[in-house]
């Protein structure tokens, strides 16, 4: 027997509309370099229904990819919704990649436009010609002077705005791809995540559970994770989904500028990675503020960082877990109520974990290269495998040999990691930074947190060398805090009662700072390419 019950499809357009209809009060803030923007939904929505005619005029594909190449702002809303509910495809460029990687991106979406901010135009400008499928740059004039070229392909975006006739957006299935990222390709070519309608609903409901991000209209939400990195953590979504009004930070990403936003807008919500809030924590402290979740991920959470946001901030981190595979949030950290009354180590032990998944959201642990589900006593560690419907199922046109699922229909993350018997997930390490020493293997992100708990160390990452008897030895790459003095051998000893002997560094190099990704996170990469030749 089927059940009796309408069948709306789950689509973007309907959360455009909802906010419309209810929410067209409520402001949406741009911060710029002559000072923060205003706006509100209501108006907002009038200019994203014109965008929609704008994307029309310029004669984009029915089911074309548009790009965007921008910070985060009221602007990007407008395209992150009409993008999508016209049924084309919104396509986030990621503004730090390299020019190679930033041209193979866009002829391998082929896409047909490009919305830049004035801002940003001298990173994309150069490279227009190498891009061989896009007809059209609109620029989104976020200020500072920068030439605006003198081309054909050229356009203004508020020009266009200002000509367009609103119009409605109806998709009809939710299936249709809404929008794609591209992960940063820590190896071989990036790789296309292709998110649908039915998809981007599915998480947003699911972000804005008390148990995950907690959003309602009484929020003030601001997306310091870029809206280039893994669709901004479901957050620009999310926001307008309940009606909460939206903080975003432009080009003003400077750690003074963004606690600045958080006190004087009354921030309520922020996420981003661990490096954002290392920045901002001296910024902050001490200072007046409303907020009541840092949402943090994209790498692991020191516990050291969110203890110090704890006892100075006021609140501790809220750490999540995904990647742009899970849309990318899928597990969540928020203390269960048994831990309440527990002691503050017991506490902050948990907030360094990924946390639970969400309902919709599975997890597993399977012996590598296998489908062999190992226990969930957070001893055991294997490869982390998730599915439910807000997993890819499969990249964009894949590379040949690139294969994401497993042969039971589990999609691989390439996460080390260990389950407690709750389902609460502590990732280990990436299986590309684990440190195989003596046929056993060694958690870099463990032998992090321990060297971060230091009060003198800022940052601190853990690569593994060659060693002609062991294999792999690790070796700490140390930043020492601002002002402060630290030795190998004071390292050595703060750890050594953390972890096990034979985990502790070989060596210990001090360094200026800790090479980022293109979305701030630690690039290991790079440094085992500086410290390639070392020898402990
Ligand atoms: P990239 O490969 O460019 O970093 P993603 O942003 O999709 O792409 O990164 C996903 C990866 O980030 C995960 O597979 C995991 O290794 C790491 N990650 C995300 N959240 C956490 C977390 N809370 N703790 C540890 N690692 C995390």
């Amino acid at each position: 027997m089927r059940g009796l019950m309408q069948q709306t499809p789950l689509t973007i357009d309907s959360i455009f509309r909802y906010v419309e209809r209810h929410h067209g009060d409520k402001t949406i803030v741009t911060n710029s370099p002559t000072g923060p923007v205003r706006t509100t939904y209501a108006e907002w929505a009038v200019r994203t229904r014109k965008l929609g005619g704008v994307l029309d005029t310029l004669g984009i594909s029915a089911d074309g990819r548009v790009g965007t190449f921008a910070w985060n702002s009221a602007r990007h809303l407008e395209l992150y919704f009409a993008v999508p509910s016209t049924g084309r495809v919104l396509h986030t460029l990621n503004i730090r990649l390299f020019p190679e990687q930033l041209t193979y991106i866009a002829n391998h979406a082929e896409d047909e436009a490009v919305f830049v901010d004035r801002t940003v135009l001298p990173l994309l400008w150069p490279l227009i010609d190498t891009m061989t499928t896009v007809r059209h740059v609109v620029v989104m004039d976020d200020g500072g002077d920068n030439e605006i070229p003198d081309d054909p392909r050229v356009s203004l975006y508020e020009d266009l705005i200002a000509a367009a006739e609103p119009i409605d957006f109806r998709v009809e299935d939710e299936n249709t791809a809404a929008s794609m990222c591209y992960t940063s390709g820590t190896t071989g070519n990036p790789k296309g995540v292709l998110y649908s309608h039915r998809s981007t609903v599915l998480h947003t409901m699911a972000v804005v559970q008390p148990n995950v991000f907690g959003m309602a209209e009484t929020d003030v939400v601001m997306p310091v994770v870029p809206m280039f990195h893994a669709n901004a953590w479901g957050l620009a979504q999310a926001g307008p989904a309940v009606g909460a009004a939206m903080v975003f930070p432009g080009p003003m990403m400077q750690p003074k500028a963004l606690a600045d936003l958080i006190v004087d807008e009354g921030v309520t919500f922020t996420a981003g990675v661990p490096t954002i809030w290392q920045g901002v924590l001296p910024e902050l402290e001490g200072r007046e503020h409303v907020l009541r979740d840092i949402g943090c991920g994209g790498s692991a959470v020191p516990k050291a960082l969110s203890e110090a946001y704890r006892e100075r901030v006021g609140l501790p981190i809220l750490q999540a877990w995904g990647m742009t595979e899970t849309h990318p949030v899928a597990t969540s950290a928020r203390l269960p109520r048994r831990l309440f009354d527990g002691s503050d180590d017991d506490k902050a032990s948990y907030r360094a974990r990924a946390g639970i998944p969400f309902m919709g959201v599975e997890v597993r642990i399977v012996e590598a290269g296998t489908t062999d589900e190992l226990p969930w006593d957070d001893v055991a560690t294997g490869e982390l495998q998730v599915r439910g419907s807000t997993t890819a199922l499969d990249y964009y046109k894949p590379d040949a040999g690139v294969e994401l699922a497993t042969s039971d229909g589990w999609m691989k993350t390439g996460d080390v990691a260990a389950i407690d018997p709750t389902g609460s997930v502590r990732i280990a390490d990436r299986t590309k930074d684990l440190i195989k020493s003596g046929g056993e293997w060694i958690s870099s992100v463990d032998l992090e947190n321990a060297i971060m708990s230091h009060p003198k160390v800022k940052e601190a990452a853990v690569i593994g060398i060659p060693d002609p008897k062991w294999d792999e030895r690790p070796l700490a790459c140390v930043v020492v805090a601002d002002g402060q003095e630290l030795t190998a051998d004071e390292v050595i000893e703060h750890i050594t009662p953390m972890v096990a002997k034979w985990w502790l560094p070989s060596a210990v190099e001090f360094i200026d700072e800790v090479p980022k990704t293109s979305v701030g996170k630690f690039s290991k990469k790079d440094l085992r390419t500086r410290f390639a030749d070392y020898r402990a």
